[in-house]
């Protein structure tokens, strides 16, 4: 999302002045958030990425970057060949790792199958009680929170009557990074809906139907359905924290470097979030652009969190901006409080993009 992101911008600032490479082995892009709606019905969109980024002014390269020199403007890709650069954004993402054992976890599209089957459990009566969990309380945890609203919402639809859908996080309170108010929101929507919600609670493992909980809790269900857990990729040449993330200054330069940028849930921005890692790339974007001589004070960073939370009924838009102490400017509508339209990746330029891209149906990859 970051590289796309940057790319669109650094084309609107600079426009053919700048040759723009992006470097991946991966050759598609997975609109990731809709994931959580696949067990229940939704497609989820998947581009074909060199043709993506070549419409974004982009040239693909199908290697991956493991190391930079900063000083000599060097990227080295894996297989050990050396590319010039005179600015670079490393966004290589996080990788996800199991965080639960015994329980299934879901990543996106792949366990699409898992869920539907656990849903089909229910619906023969074979369980009734299901957990929703997380290891990590930085971690994006509104999947989390959607997983138990559409699996109540498809119960109830289908007439099962007796069920127990709990959502155990290691959060103080339901999507806590959105602040108070948006949390607020969100448990008693969960309350209404008969969700329970054990919060404070750091799931480990999952045997013989019982959910261990640190420090000493054991409580019990018939299925554990869980995030997986954020990690680092491995990257040479930067200043990494205790994670293993990359740190970054206020306009997403990797410290003590000039022209080597990060962005994205590669960075030690604890927030690991699409649109977090757009307003990353924007930022790194303008800066790279004020660096080339276009006439732009370089905004710093300066992260609001969006979020659409589908809840199986109407969704739910939140903000919250992520600097400061109060809740001032939290909200929780039915309508999106920010331009740009309901889609979930909320970016200053990809969500337009894409929309683009969708109407023309050009680029999409069917399967
Ligand atoms: C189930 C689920 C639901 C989500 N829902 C939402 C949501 O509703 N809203 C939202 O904003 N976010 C959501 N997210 C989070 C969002 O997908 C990520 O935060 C976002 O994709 C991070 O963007 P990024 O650019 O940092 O990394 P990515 O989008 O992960 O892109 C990184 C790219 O770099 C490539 N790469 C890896 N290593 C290298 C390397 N060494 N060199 C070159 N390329 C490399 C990868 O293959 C990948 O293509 C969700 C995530 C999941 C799993």
């Amino acid at each position: 999302m970051a590289a796309l992101e940057a790319t669109l911008v650094i084309g609107d600032l600079l426009g053919e002045r700048a040759n723009v490479e992006i470097h991946s082995t991966r050759q598609d892009f997975v609109y990731r958030p809709h994931s959580v709606g696949m067990p229940f019905g939704t497609a989820v969109k998947t581009y074909d990425l060199p043709a993506l980024a070549g419409r974004c002014g982009a040239e693909f390269h199908p290697d991956n970057i493991m190391s930079v020199d900063d000083s000599a403007r060097l990227a080295t890709t894996f297989h050990g060949t050396s590319i010039p650069y005179d600015h670079l954004l490393f966004a290589a993402g996080a990788s996800r790792r199991w965080p639960i054992s015994g329980a299934t976890t879901f990543w996106g599209i792949g366990e699409a199958a898992d869920i539907e089957e656990i849903i089909g459990r229910f619906k023969t009566g074979r369980i009734r009680r299901a957990a929703f969990t997380m290891p990590s309380v930085g971690d994006w945890s509104l999947p989390m929170y959607e997983l138990a609203l559409l699996t109540d919402a498809e119960l109830s639809r289908a007439g099962v009557a007796d069920y127990e859908l709990t959502v155990v996080t290691p959060e103080d309170r339901p999507l806590q990074l959105f602040g108070t108010h948006v949390g607020d929101a969100v448990a008693s929507l969960l309350d209404r809906r008969g969700i329970e919600v054990i919060a404070g609670a750091h799931p480990t493992s999952f045997e013989g139907g019982r959910l261990q909980v640190a420090p000493d809790a054991s409580l019990e269900f018939d299925e554990v359905i869980s995030l997986p857990r954020i990690e680092a990729q491995a990257a040479g040449g930067f200043i990494h924290d205790s994670g293993g993330f990359i740190r970054i200054d206020e306009h997403c330069r990797a410290l003590h470097c000039e022209r080597t940028y990060a962005a994205g849930d590669i960075t030690s921005f604890p927030v690991k979030q699409g649109g977090i890692a757009a307003q990353q790339a924007d930022v790194a974007a303008e800066a790279i652009a004020a660096e080339l001589g276009v006439p732009i004070a370089p905004s710093p960073f300066d992260p609001i969190l969006r979020g659409v939370l589908w809840t199986g009924h109407e969704p739910l838009y939140l903000q919250h901006r992520l600097a400061g102490e109060d809740d001032g400017g939290s909200v929780v509508s039915t309508d999106p409080p920010w331009d740009g339209g309901g889609d979930k990746i909320v970016a200053r330029r990809l969500t337009s993009f894409l929309a683009e891209v969708d109407a023309e149906h050009d680029l999409e990859l069917r399967h």
